[in-house]
């Protein structure tokens, strides 16, 4: 790009957005893409993907097209354009024809900016005309993983965008995602026709979220507690497999006093579109979903991302929890996770319905999350490594911050190992783990004794050790291939080619240990949420409160959700810096000229007024 459309492109980014500075890869992708060439895009949540697109749209003459699958989004991705005093729409399916009529009038007259469009609409009959008629400066598709059929998104409308080089050869193209694994890139590019375009691929690392699993005792109560005691009053999801247990989990926090709701697909379009209104809208609400929720919901200021039951793969895992804290402040990734977690979902692989190659595939990568959950050393190195990025321990994942305890625990799963042997040999049939528990610590309870195994040779071996000691063993085990779960036979517990290693002395096992409680504290370290670099001073985290109040007033008034007039992060920079005047105000990240004059006279008359006070 000439120097000067370099210069234009960071006066756009001040004076539009009221950023001093790009981030990462979006200034190398904006030169490519405002000069004409094409662009995959492949950056985390949260990294600055719309500016990729937006800036060269407006360096370049014409109307830049934007493709999205989130009908639902499109309406507030448009508003928050406005705000920033751009000329943006969109043409989707909720439009009313008379105003479907207007925006194609506008685009034709070259008095928009940009057009967001769903893709349904841009191939249909009357979307291409359209785009015929217009002067074009650019097609950006978004979400360009929806391309892929394996993927959990699959949008088949995606795989003809391929129409648009064909009609368009000259226009540039730039296709974004946050998907990180490198077979749905390929198949991006693929589909796209996008072969001769340059990749961009930031790295995948999301410093500012923690990530941390605890072993499962009763999720739901732990998650309660984990909400109260780390992020009372925050934005938050929390995911849960069963559109049941979403349900009730929703319940029981709402009885809490928090504003939980639920989301899933069982629910009726228009209850669904409420609850996503008010988690868009409103501070503080904690929406309890099926992963049915989420993709493209770019809530800034999401604190927290829950799992009460553990994702199938890592994509899917590091997929919903990118959803916390895009705007770069300190968030959470908790997740709660038991032998259950690994039962089910060997048994969702067993019950589907793929082949034979796609189990195996569904079963490794399974593995890779199981592998996750396990580690006992830093989870963002594995996490990295999955998608191909070398790096060093982060210190701000429960491993790291409290790195558990390595035992052996050889003999304990010989005792366990064994133990479910006898069982077997001695009735014919297999046991589950309650049963073989029961037996370990010697608890003679109806079902031991109808089977006559208080009297096998290991009955009462691990009485030392509590019922959840030997849950968690067996876990590991399983988790391990150590031992194997039957889900399609009330899951009994079966020895494998691994146990008879380990029983023969072949084999040692390492068991992860938690720290002790006490420990813990001690070190000071997981048992309270991560705080910002800079905490607020106490006077001005009363001024956050107050222009986070009246933020709120403002989103109503403009009827756009509360992020797009600031996000949090620019609150708390105004509540810092405490501007006398609009022009100080302006220098804060986050206003750009537009904001500055529509929110500044009412910003810097609250600040003077608690100043005074
Ligand atoms: P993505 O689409 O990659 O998830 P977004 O484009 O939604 O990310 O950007 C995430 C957040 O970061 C937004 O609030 C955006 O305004 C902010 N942002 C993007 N680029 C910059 C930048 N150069 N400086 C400061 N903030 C930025
Ligand atoms: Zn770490």
């Amino acid at each position: 790009m000439p120097d000067s459309d370099q210069a234009r492109a960071r006066r756009l980014l001040q004076d539009v957005w009221g950023y001093p500075s790009f981030r990462g890869l979006q200034e190398p992708v904006v030169e490519h893409v405002a000069g004409g060439g094409d662009a995959l895009v492949l950056m985390p949540t949260g990294a600055g993907k719309s500016l990729c697109f937006q800036i060269p749209a407006l360096l370049r003459p014409g109307l830049g097209v934007v493709v999205s699958p989130l009908i639902a989004l499109m309406q507030d991705q448009v508003a928050a354009l406005r705000e920033l005093g751009l000329r943006a729409a969109f043409l989707n399916s909720s439009l009313d024809a008379a105003t479907a009529r207007q925006v194609q009038a506008q685009a034709r007259a070259g008095e928009l900016d940009l057009l967001y469009m769903a893709p349904e609409r841009l191939l249909s009959e009357s979307g291409m005309r359209l785009l015929e008629q217009c002067r074009l400066a650019l097609f950006a598709i978004d979400e360009a993983h929806c391309v892929s059929q394996w993927g959990h998104d699959f949008r088949p409308e995606y795989g003809q965008l391929e129409i648009l080089r064909e009609r368009w050869p000259e226009v540039p193209r730039v296709a974004l995602t946050a998907t990180a694994d490198i077979p749905t890139r390929k198949e991006i590019a693929q589909r796209l026709l996008l072969d001769d375009a340059r990749s961009f691929v930031s790295s995948f690392d999301r410093p500012n979220i923690r990530y941390r699993v605890v072993e499962k005792r009763d999720g739901r109560a732990q998650l309660a507690q984990f909400i109260r005691d780390e992020h009372e009053g925050d934005c938050g999801v929390v995911y849960a497999l069963s559109r049941s247990s979403v349900e009730e989990v929703a319940g029981l926090l709402a009885a809490q006093g928090m504003k939980a709701l639920p989301y899933h697909a069982g629910l009726d379009s228009g209850m669904r579109a409420r609850h996503l209104r008010r988690f868009l809208d409103e501070d503080g609400v904690v929406m309890v979903a099926t992963i049915a929720f989420g993709m493209g919901i770019d809530k800034p200021d999401v604190r927290f991302v829950a799992h009460l039951d553990m994702p199938r793969s890592i994509e899917g895992y590091f997929q919903e929890t990118g959803r916390a804290g895009r705007d770069g402040l300190p968030a959470q990734a908790w997740m709660a996770y038991g032998l259950a977690d690994v039962v089910q979902q060997r048994r969702l692989i067993e019950l589907g319905e793929a082949d034979e190659a796609h189990k195996r595939l569904s079963t490794a990568k399974l593995d890779a999350m199981l592998a996750l959950a396990e580690a006992a050393d830093c989870r963002r190195v594995r996490l990295l490594a999955y998608f191909g990025e070398a790096s060093e321990p982060c210190g701000n994942c429960d491993n790291c911050l409290q790195p558990p305890e390595m035992v052996d625990a050889t003999e304990a799963a010989q005792k366990a190992l064994s133990t479910v042997y006898r069982c077997r040999q001695a009735s014919g049939t297999s046991f589950a783990a309650t049963h073989v528990i029961d037996v370990l610590r010697g608890k003679s309870g109806d079902k031991v004794q109808r089977f006559g195994h208080d009297r096998l040779s290991t009955f009462g071996i691990g009485a030392d050790w509590s019922e959840q000691d030997w849950r968690v063993l067996l876990r590991q085990l399983v988790a391990q291939h150590l031992l194997e779960v039957d889900s399609l036979h009330y899951n009994v517990l079966r020895l494998t080619e691994g146990s008879r290693e380990v029983l023969r002395g072949e084999r040692r096992v390492a068991l992860r240990r938690q720290a002790p409680a006490a420990a813990r504290k001690r070190r000071g370290a997981g048992g309270s949420a991560p705080q910002p670099a800079v905490a607020l001073r106490d006077d001005d985290a009363i001024l956050f409160e107050q222009l986070r109040a009246w933020r709120a007033e403002a989103a109503r008034d403009h009827g756009v959700p509360a992020y797009v007039v600031f996000p949090d992060a620019t609150l708390r920079a105004i509540a810092v810096a405490r501007p006398r005047d609009l022009d100080e105000l302006r220098s804060i990240s986050g206003v750009g000229d537009k904001k500055r004059d529509t929110y500044g006279p009412a910003l810097v008359r609250l600040i003077a007024g608690q100043a005074g006070a």
